[in-house]
């Protein structure tokens, strides 16, 4: 607990101190250190300061101080203690349980890290707490926070995994969940990951935690890159002159990273003047005379200087920065610190020319270019050229770009459909035969018809695509984690643009084919809120795997020679529609168009550990949604189609008289125009749950209907199908499939990650709309045609 919930009277140890640099220091130096009593003089509920006892004499603290120190209690120890004891008296007992629990808490570290995008945080993360994050090369992978847990050397450290940013001001919502873990979370040691092959303008953000006085650690991470390059650093004299430790690190392979924790525990343990200085990035003699006026009035706030650096409030405050004004308009002298800035501004307008911002911005990149012209030694003659330079040349070249592109995305789409063939076949048998052996080994009766018919195949036919949904990640993170994604979001950025869209938004879309589901979570990156929110309602669009099965089943039916293209018209519609669908939106949803911002990270060989990782991960998603909604939606489906029950009726007309009957025949009217029969809305209604179960409803209502000119290659559902089914009315099928309602987990999708229901209402009864539409006009040409 913290030292400020302990009420009067009460006797607490002291486990840690954790705030910003000067503050920790000062209450250190007051005597709260690890392992030392306090108590609580006077805590009354309301009054501030609080009274406190500690190494014999009385010391007060603001709450908001107290706060920051966190405490093991006798109630705390007491709850450890085991039942039966040894003799010793239970004070004495309770006193050495105390000392050993404030040790213990005491050796918990919180490390959070920070860094720019794609510099290999995830990396760190993995390789350290063994977890399984997604790793890729292009920015903005990572979009929560993570935590991770690991022991080093007796000590127990939770490392967060923020997201990356390439500065804490105030801009993106990445960068303010950033600043704001680091405030208000108080990590123990900061752990800045720096990118060396691109050191400038990571150290950029570098600079600003030196601003905030935050204990920092940095891991020069890619330093096989830097060496490879024939670069060198001269790593002592670049920790000394930021006044943090340096360690270099190979994070994709674990090189130094057990060095890198050393230092983090001595970082939190000790940090003597030898590893840590606090300095002061010199701004200049202009800037800085503005910084220390401001600064003195907000030191007049105790508060304020327990929460944060008043320095790095002051330096805010004269970069206009939104959120600390915020905190600024709380204080009872706001006006005193306005007036100042206004004054300041003003003042280093006329002097430097530019506003305080800029000013403070070139002043930090003067500090780090100084830094590095000490410390940083080019290799002699390096090739203009980089390997990477030579392949962009390619794969980004005016006429080159898109043949490769579209040669990339057709081979790894046929990859997906022929190799994943032969898997599916053996799942599809397999699944089958567990079905024919429950069925043997269980009596007859309702349980047997829910395991056999409801679950086995309700979540047997979503499991055959297990293998496609495998191989298709396993491209999608090999061109993530080559670096070619973001290339791809390059080429088409100008197409995405005009449609009030951003090239950041053809990753997401192109997963859609995939699965709509973390296609629609894979829009985060998307800066953009309004292209972000057009992109979310143009997923569904993407006809995604599970759909897949039924156009096969249609196409091969009804166009036997064709049905290779038909399957490519119809996925060339819902591109079509898509993109008619944004120059619509484009002009209803009003944000501002932020540039196009985004690095291209230089090649990498992925590393067969992170592909296998990445593809399994997804692997794992979709056998989950199979595992919840599909099983549920399944055992539903099955329930409502099999009661009311009526042994004396064969199969096909109890399904008629049941419930799901009495559902498909309800809705008939509204698609009666398009042809339907009731045994098609039903599967249309069964596909709101998830697209693949259509084919199984399908085949379940279908059983038992003789088909008449029959086709030695079509299953028996086609040749069904095919006598009852005239040509136009199943094009307009397709055409409803392809577009109408997203399944049900891809509508909670869209309203996580838009944060409305009404947005996943509204795009359901657009999709709904234009569904029917579509299919109407394609029956209609058909017929014409014909
Ligand atoms: P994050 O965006 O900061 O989380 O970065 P990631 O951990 O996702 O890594 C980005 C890319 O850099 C991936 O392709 C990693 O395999 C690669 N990478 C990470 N650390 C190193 C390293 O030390 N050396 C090299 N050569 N590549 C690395
Ligand atoms: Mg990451």
């Amino acid at each position: 607990m913290q030292l400020s919930e302990l009420h009067t009277g009460e006797k607490a140890v002291i486990a840690k101190v954790s705030g910003h640099g000067s503050f920790r220091k000062r209450l250190i130096e007051m005597g709260f250190i690890r392992g030392k009593s306090v108590r609580v003089i006077l805590n009354a509920p309301l009054k501030d300061p609080i009274e406190y006892e500690i190494l014999g004499y009385k010391v007060s603290l603001r709450r908001e101080e107290a706060a920051k120190i966190e405490v093991i209690s006798e109630e705390e120890a007491k709850a450890h203690i085991a039942t039966e004891h040894t003799g010793e008296s239970l004070p004495a007992i309770l006193d050495r349980e105390i000392s050993e629990l404030a040790e213990e808490r005491g050796r918990n570290i919180r490390v959070a890290l920070v860094g720019n995008p794609n510099c290999g945080k995830t990396s760190l993360f993995n390789i350290a707490s063994g977890a399984h994050e997604h790793v890729g090369n292009y920015s903005g992978v990572t979009v929560d926070a993570k935590e991770g847990r690991f022991e080093h050397k007796g000590y127990k450290i939770t490392l967060v995994d923020l997201p990356g940013t390439y500065s804490l001001s105030a801009y993106s919502p990445e960068e303010l969940y950033v600043r704001k873990n680091l405030l208000e979370h108080t990590p123990d040691v900061v752990l800045n990951v720096v990118d060396a092959s691109n050191i400038e303008r990571n150290l950029y953000l570098t600079a600003q935690l030196i601003d905030m006085n935050l204990p920092v650690v940095m891991a020069l991470n890619m330093y096989d890159e830097l060496k490879a390059k024939g670069d060198s650093i001269d790593i002592k004299q670049l920790g000394y002159l930021l006044g943090m430790p340096v360690c270099p690190t190979v994070c994709r392979d674990g090189q130094g990273v057990g060095d890198l924790f050393d230092t983090v525990v001595e970082m939190y343990e000790n940090p003597s003047p030898r590893l840590a200085r606090h300095i002061h990035i010199n701004h200049g003699k202009d800037l800085e005379q503005s910084i220390d006026r401001i600064k003195l009035i907000f030191q007049k706030d105790k508060d304020l200087r327990a929460r944060f650096s008043t320095r790095y409030l002051a330096i805010k405050a004269l970069e206009e920065d939104s959120d600390i004004e915020k905190v600024i308009d709380t204080l009872p002298f706001a006006g005193e610190v306005k007036t100042a800035r206004d004054e300041e501004n003003a003042r280093i307008q006329r002097i430097l020319g530019s506003n305080a911002e800029s000013a403070i911005v070139d002043a930090k990149y003067a500090f780090i270019q100084g830094a590095l012209a000490e410390t940083w030694t080019h290799a002699e003659g390096a090739p203009k050229h980089t390997l990477t330079d030579r392949i962009d040349a390619v794969v980004t070249n005016k006429w080159l770009a898109f043949p490769i592109f579209i040669a990339i995305l057709y081979l790894i789409f046929t990859a997906t459909f022929t190799l994943g063939e032969y898997p599916m076949n053996w799942i599809d048998w397999l699944v089958g035969k567990f079905g024919d052996l429950v069925a043997a080994l269980m009596p007859d009766g309702w349980l047997k018809d829910l395991l056999v018919d409801g679950i086995i195949a309700g979540v047997g036919s979503v499991l055959v695509f297990l293998p496609n949904i495998l191989i298709l990640y396993f491209f999608i993170s090999i061109m993530e984690d080559s670096g070619y994604m973001a290339r791809t979001a390059f080429i088409v950025d100008k197409l995405m643009h005009h449609l009030g869209l951003h090239g950041k938004s053809f990753i997401p879309m192109v997963m859609g084919f995939g699965c709509n589901v973390p296609a629609i979570m894979a829009t985060r990156t998307i800066e953009s809120r309004k292209s972000r929110l057009i992109t979310i309602a143009l997923i569904p669009f993407m006809s995604c795997a599970g759909r897949l099965p039924i156009f096969v089943l249609l196409a091969g039916a009804f166009f036997p020679k064709h049905a290779a293209l038909a399957l490519l018209c119809i996925y060339a519609l819902g591109v079509v529609l898509a993109i008619l669908s944004a120059l619509v939106m484009k002009h209803i949803i009003k944000d501002d168009d932020l540039p196009f911002v985004m690095e291209l990270p230089p090649y990498r060989i992925p590393t067969a550990k992170a592909i296998g990782r990445h593809t399994w991960e997804k692997g794992r998603q979709y056998l989950q949604k199979m595992a919840t909604t599909i099983l549920i939606a399944s055992v539903v489906i099955w329930a409502l189609g099999y009661y009311p029950k009526n042994d004396a009726l064969p199969r096909s007309e109890q399904q008629e008289q049941s419930w799901l009957g009495h559902i498909g025949k309800a809705v008939a009217p509204v698609l009666d125009p398009l042809g339907f029969d009731w045994r098609m809305d039903v599967g249309l209604i069964t596909g709101v749950a998830a697209k693949e179960l259509v084919v199984s409803s399908l085949g379940v209502m279908y059983a038992g209907e003789e088909g008449d000119e029959v086709d030695e290659n079509d299953t028996a559902l086609q040749s069904a199908l095919k006598s009852t089914v005239p040509l136009p009315v199943a094009v307009a099928f397709m055409i409803f499939i392809l577009l109408y309602f997203p399944c049900i987990a891809t509508f909670v999708a869209i309203k996580n990650e838009t944060g409305r229901w009404a947005w996943a209402w509204g795009i359901c009864a657009y999709t709904m709309a234009i569904a029917w539409v579509f299919a109407w006009l394609g029956k209609l040409v058909c017929e014409l045609i014909i």
